[in-house]
């Protein structure tokens, strides 16, 4: 009977798994996307529970009470956190599969097959340096390390000897798995190879770099199902692996940067000593902002970074409301790496309420803002700098940036003259038509709204 149950809720598993991914990749679908997944993965659970291998559920118990412990306060980690929380997760389900790869090498070895071995030492392998490379990632983007990149003479002529040696001895233990001595050294240097590979990367550059470790913990767990001939483990860790490396392509992709400059590139490191800037910039109160804004038409709201900050998103809805209301028309402009990981501004926006019909991406809203009264910019930089169109000096050239530079009238709103994630100035601060809005989100739009409620309408 269980031989039977046990494929069959396998199946329906990995089922929902790519259901899962397919309803993920849109707004609307995201949430059944996420129930799906989760209820395909207790379907997993309770497959491999049932399973008669299993001696006794004492331990199984303890790690389930366990997992519970550590898994609740991280569910309920802050919105902003998201990226540091999926870099534990990794962390441990790295951890998991290279500490299986462990107990069945000293379980089986030498008596196992070569094929078994490879698979074997390519989770291990994964499993051991995702695990580092993914407490790395949190430290930094939790800032508990430097989140500056550490770089040294040589340093990726060293990383790469350190992974072709750690390779080297997992290819050593397929030829000669009784070479048990090796295993050790074999587990230490895939650890070590983890923290050397993250340790020149810049704290920003880490959402890019977690998909990406997001794809080995799936190869590692992929791995795992041909140690263990466990065929859903062989089709989860795919998707993972496959979906990881996908995300990181598209992360690099917008921002016109190859998988080698995040990787060894240092990005973040050289904070040029920006020349004094002596322009001057035009600045205006929040009461005049709201006169302008009271008048328009057309007004695009370009979300970014500054908004999850200050985690303005709810003011945002606010102000979204009471200028819909006044008869303006409200579209919200995404460029896909706005924020500090993918869909962070849908994420907020739609924790808002924000309707995901006002959202448009970039290749769609771009065409719109030579017709917008407002471009209003919410704690977004980067992803509006001209810069990126024409200046191939500078970091961010060729990343295809939101033109919000063309709509009539400019409004930036950020705290400072400070620069954004790629530590640069931006030029659409200095133009005629740009007026910045000084202060932190929540409160400048909070005083936008209030304005707003308080006028006298659309004119
Ligand atoms: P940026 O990092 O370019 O700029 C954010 C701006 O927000 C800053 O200039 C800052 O100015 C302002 N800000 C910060 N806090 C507040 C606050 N409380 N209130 C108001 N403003 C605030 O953000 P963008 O979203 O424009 O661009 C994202 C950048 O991150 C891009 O360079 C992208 O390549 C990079 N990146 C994105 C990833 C992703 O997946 N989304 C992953 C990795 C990198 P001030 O201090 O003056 O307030």
């Amino acid at each position: 009977m269980i031989d039977r149950v046990v494929p069959l809720l396998y199946l329906t598993a990995a089922v929902s798994f790519i259901l899962a991914l397919k309803w993920l990749s849109a707004v609307p679908t995201a949430r059944r996307g996420v129930i799906v997944g989760a209820a395909g993965m207790a379907l997993a659970v309770i497959g491999t529970l049932l399973k008669p291998e299993i001696a006794s559920y004492r331990w199984i118990a303890v790690a389930l009470v366990a997992g519970t412990a550590i898994g609740i306060p991280m569910a309920l980690m802050p919105m902003t956190a998201v990226p540091q929380r999926t870099a534990l997760s990794h962390a441990f389900g790295a951890l998991a599969a290279a500490l299986v790869g462990t107990a069945e090498y000293y379980l089986r070895a030498p008596a196992i097959d070569r094929f078994t071995m490879g698979a074997l030492s390519l989770e291990v392998l994964l499993g051991f340096l995702t695990f580092t490379a993914s407490l790395m990632a949190f430290g930094k983007l939790q800032e508990i390390l430097p989140t500056r990149p550490v770089t040294y003479r040589h340093q990726n002529i060293f990383n790469l000897s350190l992974f072709v040696l750690a390779a080297s001895a997992g290819v050593y233990l397929v030829i000669r798995p009784e070479a048990a001595w090796l295993f050790p050294v074999f587990g230490v240097l895939a650890l070590v190879f983890g923290v050397l590979l993250i340790i020149p990367i810049g704290g920003a550059d880490m959402p890019t770099v977690i998909s990406l470790l997001n794809s080995y913990a799936g190869l590692s767990a992929a791995a795992m199902g041909f140690v263990l001939n466990n065929k859903l483990l062989i089709i989860a860790g795919s998707l993972d692996g496959s979906s990881g490396l996908i995300l990181s392509v598209i992360m690099c992709r917008s921002m016109n940067r190859s998988f080698g400059n995040v990787l060894f590139g240092a990005f973040g490191q050289v904070q040029a000593t920006p020349a004094a800037e002596t322009r001057a910039v035009r600045s205006a109160t929040p009461e005049e902002a709201a006169g302008i804004l009271q008048v328009a038409g057309k007004v695009i709201v370009v979300p970014g970074y500054g908004m999850a900050v200050a985690q303005a998103q709810h003011k945002v809805r606010e102000l979204y409301d009471v200028l819909t209301k006044a008869g303006v028309s409200v579209t919200f402009a995404i460029h896909p790496v706005a924020g500090r990981m993918p869909g962070h501004m849908n994420v907020l926006l739609a924790e808002a309420d924000i309707p995901y019909d006002r959202l448009a991406e970039m290749e769609d809203v771009n065409s719109d803002f030579p017709q917008a009264d407002v471009a209003l910019i919410i704690g977004a930089n980067d992803v509006t700098n001209p810069a990126a169109r024409h200046d191939r000096n500078s970091p961010i050239y060729g990343m295809p940036i939101l033109d919000a530079d063309k709509a009539r009238t400019v409004m930036v709103i950020k705290r400072s003259m400070s620069p954004g994630f790629a530590g640069i100035d931006n030029e659409l601060y200095y133009m005629d038509r740009t007026l910045m809005v000084f202060g932190d989100a929540k409160t400048v739009v909070g005083h936008l709204v209030r304005e707003l409620a308080g006028g006298s309408g659309h004119a």
